[in-house]
């Protein structure tokens, strides 16, 4: 990363942890980071938790003053109405989500989520005063066809359509080789695409956003490897999955260095 933007560890929990369990795995990293650099603002720290877990979440967080950013994993295009299953973006608003995971590569495959749903789900969260959290990654048949950054150059382009100029988004380069399979890609890897992002995200909300923005990179992140993307220039944070649910290992992540 660089100085000009806050690194952002987040945590995507997936759908694993009930309520209860969300509230036991806050609190024990919320001790496991007491006097971390998170609390003297220099890291931001963000779970993602299941929706039925966000309410609790937001109570814990306000009542014990925890300094952890929420967000939720998905949300609607749609603002309110017959939509059987679907939550709204101004729910999430009302319970202090500040950010909105947005086109998931699992979302992608298993809800067959195309990059037109993406795009009106980001204006979704617009909409609403969510920060999209914009996911976007090749597969490894795509690595093979197309080299690294053609598909999330693509979906990005589509996702940032409509997107008015100086918008407050971040980027999550995820590639979907790399997402639960304990084989990351390298910080060079991470780099090369995560500054072609960069180009893409200043040619639709301009450069001083894009020189704003924070682009994760996502995909087997591990206290052993989070340094070396960290000391990447156009790096500027992660999105962990697996390891976001193991306290320590999810704390000396966030103590990256
Ligand atoms: P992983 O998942 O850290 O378990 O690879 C990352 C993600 O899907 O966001």
């Amino acid at each position: 990363t660089n100085g000009r933007r806050l690194p952002l560890i987040a945590g995507n929990w997936k759908m694993n942890l009930d309520h209860l369990q969300a509230v036991a795995l806050v609190q024990k990293l919320h001790w496991a980071l007491k006097d971390a650099k998170h609390e003297a603002g220099t890291v931001e720290l963000a779970v993602f938790p299941p929706f039925t877990d966000i309410r609790t979440v937001q109570t814990l967080l306000d009542a014990d003053k925890i300094p952890f950013s929420l967000g939720a994993q998905d949300l609607s295009a749609h603002d309110s109405g017959a939509y059987t299953g679907e939550v709204s973006g101004q729910f999430l608003a009302k319970l202090d989500c500040r950010y909105v995971i947005i086109g998931h590569s699992e979302r992608r495959a298993y809800h067959h989520e195309s990059d037109e749903v993406v795009a009106a789900k980001v204006q979704a969260a617009l909409r609403h005063g969510l920060v999209p959290v914009i996911c976007v990654g090749e597969t490894a048949e795509d690595l093979e066809e197309h080299g690294a950054s053609a598909v999330p150059v693509r979906q990005l382009t589509a996702a940032l359509n409509g997107v008015a100029a100086g918008a407050d988004i971040v980027v999550a380069y995820e590639p979907v080789w790399a997402i639960g399979s304990g084989q990351a890609a390298t910080p060079e890897q991470a780099q090369d695409v995560c500054a072609k992002l960069r180009e893409v995200t200043a040619a639709a909300i301009g450069g001083d956003a894009a020189d704003r923005t924070r682009i994760l990179y996502g995909g087997s992140v591990k206290s052993g490897n989070i340094a070396g993307f960290m000391r990447e220039p156009d790096v500027d944070g992660a999105l962990v999955g697996g390891a976001s649910l193991v306290v320590d290992e999810f704390a000396a992540i966030v103590r990256y260095q």
